[in-house]
């Protein structure tokens, strides 16, 4: 299969593929490797994604997903529980770290995605 094979998916469909870590062109080949390096091409339909560059996108988006996920859950909870602040940080503190750490590449990944839809590939392209 190579680039010329595989159609164009919607860009609803690219989003999950970039979600997924997937290639958004044809959703088989791997999207990111080394945690959030993206790929230079897609080893299935051969689409290059080493150009692109989502900078600092991908920690904004993380820690606006992450804190909606979990500040509402905190301040119930302090409101409802009222925990020790030890016990608190014990479980905050490694929730919202793994939680970042879990939706940094799925970040990367949909900003990716939608960067190949919206064919803006910078001027870096290889
Ligand atoms: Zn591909």
């Amino acid at each position: 299969m190579t680039a010329v094979d595989v159609k164009f998916p919607s860009t609803p469909t690219a989003l999950v593929r970039g979600v997924l870590g997937r290639c958004p062109r044809c959703g088989q080949g791997r999207l990111l490797h080394h945690y959030l390096k993206l790929v230079d091409r897609c080893s299935v339909c051969g689409e290059s994604y080493g150009h692109f560059r989502t900078d600092d996108a991908a920690p904004w988006l993380t820690i606006l997903v992450v804190g909606h996920m979990t500040v509402p859950m905190v301040l119930i909870s302090e409101i409802h529980f009222q925990l020790p602040m030890r016990l608190a940080l014990a479980i905050y503190v490694p929730l919202i770290v793994g939680l970042a750490a879990i939706m940094l590449p799925r970040c990367k990944g949909v900003l990716a995605a939608l960067m190949w839809a919206m064919k803006a590939e910078g001027s870096e392209k290889i």
